[in-house]
């Protein structure tokens, strides 16, 4: 993979946020950051993805937009980065082999955590090897508007009994925002002013995305 001015060498923790980011908000953004200051992590790279095996690809906008998009909101914070790992590679992609591909990137010593909000990490089990995923990274899995803190806890407890895996549970600032709203909003002609980043909300504009 090509890397410029990236030196990752040095890194010691890595945090994934995994996502479709159509578009990158700041609930994406909030969250992203409180997990790099709980843990104390390196670097946060956000791993837009490619075919999703969940979504409808057709529905899903151009993986270069998103990237880019990715790019103008992260801009302002260096522990934040965008991979391309994902909509790089053909065909579907999998959470499981951008880990392992990951790990031998940074090799053994580098400390690997993966980011989910409360909706995904419902749907963990619907995910290609879940339980080797498990033993491969530490799981974050934070809180998120609309979806019951009691029960991520108790899914948290589960998966930490049930597989042995390193997983944790963290409140984030809550912000209702999702990229579904975001897309809805576009179309309908209403504000998405401090929902995403001004950069984004420029660059929606001037692609003329999501209407
Ligand atoms: P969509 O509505 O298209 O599904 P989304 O807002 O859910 O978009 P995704 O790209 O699907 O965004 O989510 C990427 C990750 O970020 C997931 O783990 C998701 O749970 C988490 N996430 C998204 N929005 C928030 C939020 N407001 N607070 C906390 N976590 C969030
Ligand atoms: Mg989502």
């Amino acid at each position: 993979m090509r890397n410029i001015n990236k030196n990752y060498s040095s890194l010691k923790s890595l945090a994934i946020m995994g996502g479709t980011f159509d578009p990158i908000h700041y609930g994406h953004l909030v969250t992203a950051e409180a997990v790099r200051y709980k843990y104390n992590i390196d670097k946060v790279l956000f791993m837009p993805a490619g075919n999703p095996p969940h979504k409808e690809y057709d529905k899903i906008t151009h993986s270069e937009h998103r990237y880019l998009m990715g790019v103008l909101a992260t801009a302002t914070n260096p522990y934040f980065d965008v991979s391309r790992m994902e909509i790089d590679r053909k065909g579907v992609t999998y959470t499981i082999d951008t880990i392992k591909s990951l790990r031998q990137m940074y090799g053994e010593e580098i400390e690997l955590y993966f980011i989910t909000g409360a909706d995904a990490i419902k749907e963990i089990f619907t995910w290609k090897n879940p339980e080797e995923l498990f033993k491969l990274c530490t799981f974050v899995a934070v809180t998120r508007p609309e979806y019951y803190k009691e029960e991520l806890i108790e899914k948290v407890k589960t998966i930490r009994n049930e597989y042995e895996s390193k997983i944790h549970f963290l409140e984030v600032p809550a912000l209702s925002i999702s990229s579904t709203d975001i897309r809805n909003r576009v179309k309908n002609k209403m504000p998405i002013k401090y929902l995403v980043p001004e950069s984004v909300e420029n660059y929606i504009y001037k692609f003329n995305l999501y209407i």
